[in-house]
């Protein structure tokens, strides 16, 4: 943060007993320093962050520079993860007009972060579990990046409307991963969105409320019901209107839509209005309502289609009847491919068909954290228990909340289970610490709930 082109520093004045400036705006007395930075750009506070450590950098473009710690390899594997960052801003900038921000620099985290990435604006915040080694990661960049437009540009004007920030963002995600990656990767995307969202409407099963698109979320903690649903069922709900109105109409209306309300605050009414305005008749074709106040998800949202998810769903469910993918099947898969795969297999399996599987294809020491974690809930809903150290070690050195949750819940949701529940509260206590307070929250949430 102190490259001066980034924030402007300003000496403060009349700050305890400073005895002067020891460098330029720097005001040092006594033992504090002050710094003042300015921002030109408006942003909503909860876009506003401070990251304090011993960094070194990369730079990856001409508007990007990679920070992390100083720890062996980190840098130069994330220098390559994100080579292709500024091919992804001018696609960006394509489809959804300028990048407004100047910089986009990247600061990925330890591994306590909670979240895949975070998108302050001028410097996104990123778990280290992104760099996978094959470029895949960038994924999360290229979500983080189109936060840009979508919700650092456009912001919503309440928790209750957190679709407006997540679905715009989800569907530019995907559409600057179609430019860059090609239209597979971007399918098998949607493909895991969708499974994703699936799984959360068994989730909130007896909560439908936070099934809908706008909620009210009145007297209700954010965090307690944070989910896939203001991600994948408004990145359908967004899809469902492209489907209507082609993609070229589609693409001039999202264009005016950002720069009509760049820098403010909206509600779903206020999107609404604007979408019927613009694009006339839409009311007639798309059950609007439907789609922004009621549960679950709506008949006209669509699965996706192409070859290789039909192929990777099918061999899924093959699995469950005893056939395992052969080596030519999956010669070509990558973190993607078998995430799809391990998140679509009907559970539980026997528990000798989850280790004949991992003997082949070593998912347990996959370095990619979606395909271990997806293979590890398998295990521990397969009771497979020749898999809890790795489960152990994994909960120990990592605190992303996408891998806390579907762990812990494997491990204590379900009847019996006291052996599970005894090792889930051992685990819990030994590693707590190293988990952000946010984290810490949704795991006693979980053990409060099953335990
Ligand atoms: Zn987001």
């Amino acid at each position: 943060m102190a490259a001066k082109h980034v924030l402007r520093r300003r000496p403060v004045i009349g700050v305890g007993d400073s005895e002067g400036a020891c460098d330029e705006g720097l005001w040092c007395g006594d033992d504090r320093v002050v710094e003042e930075f300015v921002m030109e750009q408006c942003v909503p506070s909860y876009l506003f962050a401070f990251a304090v450590g011993e960094l070194g950098f990369r730079e990856v473009g001409p508007r990007t520079r990679v920070y992390a710690e100083k720890v062996e390899g980190v840098l130069d594997g994330a220098g390559r993860e994100f080579a292709g960052t500024e091919e992804m801003i001018r696609v960006g900038e394509r489809l959804f007009g300028g990048y407004e921000w100047e910089r986009f620099d990247l600061l990925v985290l330890p591994p306590s972060f909670p979240y895949g990435g975070m998108e302050n604006p001028r410097m996104v915040f990123l778990t280290p579990t992104v760099i996978k080694g094959d470029a895949t990661g960038a994924q999360v960049v290229a979500h983080e990046l189109a936060h840009s437009w979508t919700g650092n540009l456009i912001t919503n004007k309440s928790n209750d409307h957190f679709w407006l920030n997540e679905g715009f963002t989800t569907y530019a995600e995907r559409r600057i991963v179609e430019a860059v990656q090609g239209v597979d990767i971007a399918t098998l995307n949607t493909g895991i969105g969708w499974r994703g969202l699936v799984d959360e409407m068994e989730r909130f099963k007896d909560n439908l409320e936070f099934t809908k698109l706008r909620t009210n979320q009145e007297g209700v903690d954010p965090d307690d019901v944070y989910s896939q649903v203001p991600y994948e069922k408004g990145f359908q709900f967004l899809w469902r209107i492209e489907r209507q109105v082609g993609r070229p109409a589609f693409d001039d209306f999202l264009k005016k839509y950002i720069s009509t309300f760049k820098f403010q605050s909206i509600d779903t009414d206020m999107f609404l209005d604007f979408l019927k305005a613009n694009l006339p008749g839409i009311e007639k074709e798309i059950d609007l309502e439907l789609w922004t106040e009621g549960t679950g998800i709506p008949p006209d949202a669509m699965e996706p289609v192409s070859s290789i998810y039909s192929k990777i769903i099918s061999l899924a469910n093959e699995l469950k009847q005893g056939r395992m993918p052969n080596d030519d099947e999956v010669a070509h898969w990558r973190g993607q491919e078998w995430e799809l795969y391990l998140e679509n297999v009907n559970k539980p399996l026997e528990a000798s068909q989850v280790s004949s599987l991992d003997k082949r294809y070593r998912l347990s020491e996959s370095k990619d954290y979606e395909v271990k974690v997806a293979f590890l809930q398998l295990a521990i809903s397969s009771n497979c228990k020749d898999y809890f150290g790795e489960v152990e070690k994994t909960l120990k050195e990592v605190g992303r909340m996408k891998y806390l949750r579907p762990l812990y819940t494997a491990l204590v949701q379900g009847p019996g289970k006291e052996e599970e529940k005894l090792f889930a509260r051992r685990l819990f206590s030994e590693a707590r610490n190293c988990y952000h307070p946010i984290a810490q929250g949704v795991v006693e949430a979980i053990l409060t709930k099953y335990c």
